[in-house]
């Protein structure tokens, strides 16, 4: 397994340069915050994860051909398939996953596809989109998990992704479990 904690913050970046390049398989991108999240360094940082199937993955999907494909996402954007808003603006639309891993679990997702199917489709012009999308996220987290929070990415087969509409995962209210890599835990 390969753990990357990249230099620069800069999703776009980290996606393109470490991510798809090391592990074009797929790679997780996770941040850790606060005591629930199990940050332990309180210098805001990324940790970019993949170089094999990670743990905590669900089903193995891999990528569709068109990035622009419709998803269930789209159809939850339309309002056609029902899901519970915890967050709405413009571009960024968050809702409560169906299946969640913690006590609190939202998905944050751009409400244009525009090609982002996986982070590493992003482009320099949808850098703001994904701090917006992040922003939205970590307030949404501060607010309902004032403990700490996880947020990740999962980008490509391996990392489990399932729904190749680009979203971000908000995971707390709860002590949450130390991120594993090989079975083995990690300290952040
Ligand atoms: P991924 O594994 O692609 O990173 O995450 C996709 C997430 O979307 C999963 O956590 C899954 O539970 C959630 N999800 C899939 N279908 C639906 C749905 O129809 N409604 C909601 N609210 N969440 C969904």
């Amino acid at each position: 397994p390969k753990c990357f904690p990249p230099r620069k913050f800069c999703l776009r970046k980290v996606a393109g340069e470490l991510g798809e390049k090391e592990c074009p398989d797929g790679f997780r991108v996770l941040i850790n915050n606060g005591v629930d999240g199990c940050q332990s360094v309180y210098h805001l940082h990324l940790h970019v994860m993949g170089g094999e199937v990670l743990p905590d993955t669900g089903d193995l999907v891999k990528p569709p051909e068109d990035p622009n494909e419709g998803t269930i996402f789209s159809k939850i954007v339309a309002g056609d398939i029902p899901s519970t808003e915890v967050y709405s603006d413009d571009s960024v639309y968050g809702f409560k996953d169906i299946a969640p891993m913690a006590a609190f679990h939202h998905v944050f997702i751009p409400k244009e596809k525009n090609g982002l199917s996986q982070l590493r489709k992003a482009t320099d012009s949808q850098k703001k989109l994904l701090g917006h999308i992040l922003r939205s996220a970590a307030q949404n987290g501060l607010k309902q998990c004032p403990k700490g929070f996880r947020i990740f990415i999962n980008d490509g087969y391996n990392a489990g992704q399932t729904v190749y509409h680009l979203h971000m995962h908000m995971v707390g209210g709860e002590q949450l479990a130390l991120t594993r890599v090989n079975g083995a835990d990690i300290a952040d």
